[in-house]
């Protein structure tokens, strides 16, 4: 979840950065977020049940270590 400062009409700099699953906050100086986090943006399609649906969300590492740790296939780097 992303929270922003208008600064003019149509420029908006992030505030802050809050992890959807813990609730973290991930501190954010001048724009730029001072821990990486992953970031997801899905459009569902005409194929799924939410057709055109816009979900969002930001998780921690920490979070993110624990999801892909629940993966049954496990990631390639
Ligand atoms: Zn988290």
């Amino acid at each position: 979840m992303r929270q922003y400062t208008e600064i003019l009409k149509e420029t908006q700099e992030i505030d802050r950065i809050i992890c959807n699953k813990c609730g973290k906050e991930i501190p954010v100086l001048k724009g730029v977020p001072q821990e990486d986090v992953l970031e997801v943006e899905k459009r569902w399609g005409y194929f799924s049940d939410k057709d055109n649906q816009v979900d969002r969300f930001d998780l921690c590492e920490e979070c993110y270590d624990e999801l892909v740790k629940s993966f049954r296939i496990k990631m390639r780097n």
